[in-house]
């Protein structure tokens, strides 16, 4: 990477800087996960109506076959066995949503085997924009980013709009995630097939896949490995957290904005992440479901921690236990510290969506007491849209959901966690919005 790129000022107004603490884990090459004795795959793993089981209790069911399908005429996709075994049951199972989702549980075949089964190869190259969308929804691939939204779906753009631009976010600016920097490293060829297949699927003119311009390393694997059609470029961006919300990418990349609580093809672009292309790029040429990914196990009290290839549905019990968790209490939490949601059963799975297991030492994250306001508009200084979350947050001690919404922009605050962050007077003011954010929609949907 040149020293221009290093220094990149592409950014976005306000943001902040914590400390990153990915050195533990970004320069370990991932290792695989044994196949855990149960796996549970629950049915909503994604945006959308959960999909529907077509195997029963007693059933053997191989390592990639389909095990349930998409819900007809809904946003859904299917969910595919992670190993091969036995069906012991199908019903409700601890989440990382909270409440319990029904879900199928295998017990792994001792000779559950590594290679898993698939449809066989097929040629994007070959493929128009419906097959390719229609073969993506068979992957059962959802953004590994977190979000989960469906990847077919998000190709299908409206008639009336225009993609030019496919957006790459390889950022991972959340502390401690260091996934997204394995699989540029290591998956780099699937992803850059990955990227030719979504640039076809939505008809786009070009893709720029953004970094962070603290991963040096992989700007320069990348940069070696880009094609020579001038297709798809790289470009480093400032390294701050939230760096990889699609606004901020987008804002610090292209220097223009999605709309308000608008969509990114409304301006033209279609946001991926990188682990998403990486697996679409392995996934789709050779019909095969989603079975597993990457997630980065890291935080306190680990022997060994690393970024670990996990069958989807394999319990964090059985992670922790083989990352040689060594604590006796500890905070889980699914994803990053600043966006990631607490955990309290073991028993909890890993879905489609999970990018990371994080222990943190319960002492660690004990807050310390809230006090007042102080007035002192670091909040303001923090939040990368603009919000006012000092006086969202005393609108919310009063209650006062309903004018969250309609006068501060609540629903546009995508709980990013920077004024909480900065705050000194520790008001836990992303918790007071998220939990604003739950009344108003329970409130709409009381009212009709
Ligand atoms: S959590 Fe919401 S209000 Fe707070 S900084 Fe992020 S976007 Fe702004
Ligand atoms: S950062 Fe905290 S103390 Fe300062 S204005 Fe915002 S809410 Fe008030």
């Amino acid at each position: 990477m040149g020293l221009l790129q290093l220094f990149s000022k592409k950014t976005f107004p306000h943001g902040i800087h914590p400390p990153e603490y990915k050195d533990e884990t970004s320069r370990k090459k991932t290792i695989r996960l044994a196949f855990a004795p149960e796996i549970v795959l629950p049915l909503s793993q994604h945006i959308g109506a959960p999909a529907i089981p077509i195997v029963h209790k007693g059933q053997f069911v191989e390592r990639g076959e389909l095990i349930a399908e998409p819900a007809e005429n809904a946003l859904s996709v299917p969910i595919h066995a992670s190993v091969s075994g036995t069906v012991k049951d199908i019903e409700l199972m601890p989440s990382a949503k909270g409440p319990k989702v029904k879900s199928i549980i295998i017990t792994t075949s001792p000779s559950s085997p590594q290679i898993p089964l698939t449809g066989g190869p097929q040629d994007y190259l070959s493929m128009d924009s419906t097959q390719i969308i229609s073969a993506v929804k068979e992957t059962g691939l959802v953004g590994l980013g977190g979000a989960g939204f469906p990847s077919y779906a998000k190709m299908m753009v409206p008639k009336e709009r225009n993609i030019h631009t496919v957006v790459i976010n390889g950022c991972e600016c959340e502390p401690f995630l260091t996934t997204d920097h394995r699989v540029m490293l290591e998956k780099v060829d699937a992803m850059m097939t990955g990227i030719n297949i979504a640039i076809k699927a939505v008809n786009a003119d070009k893709a720029i896949i953004g970094i962070e311009n603290n991963k040096r390393e992989v700007m320069d694997v990348i940069r070696d490995r880009l094609p020579d059609d001038n297709l798809i470029s790289v470009e480093a961006v400032e390294t701050k957290y939230p760096q990889g919300a699609e606004k901020m990418l987008v804002k610090s990349l292209l220097g223009v904005e999605i709309p308000s609580r608008g969509l990114p093809s409304e301006i033209g672009l279609a946001i991926f992440n990188v682990a998403t292309m990486a697996e679409m790029g392995s996934l789709l040429p050779n019909r095969q479901g989603l079975i597993e990914r990457i997630i980065t196990v890291t935080g306190d009290e680990l022997e060994r921690p690393g970024n670990y290839i996990v069958p989807i549905g394999t319990p964090l019990k059985y992670i922790l236990d083989f990352a040689g968790f060594t604590g006796a209490e500890a905070e889980l939490i699914l994803g990053g510290p600043m966006m990631g949601l607490p955990v309290s059963s073991l028993e909890t799975p890993v879905t489609k969506g999970t990018g990371a297991v994080l222990v943190l030492d319960k002492r660690a994250t004990k807050r310390d007491d809230i006090q007042p306001c102080i007035k002192c508009s670091m909040c303001l200084q923090a939040c990368p849209i603009n919000l006012n979350p000092s006086e969202l947050g005393q609108l919310a001690a009063k209650r006062r959901y309903d004018v969250m919404e309609k006068d501060y922009h609540l629903n546009d605050c995508f709980e990013c966690g920077c004024c909480s962050y900065v705050c000194p007077s520790n008001i836990p003011l992303v918790q007071y919005f998220r939990i604003a954010k739950a009344l108003n929609r329970e409130r709409h949907i009381q009212n009709g």
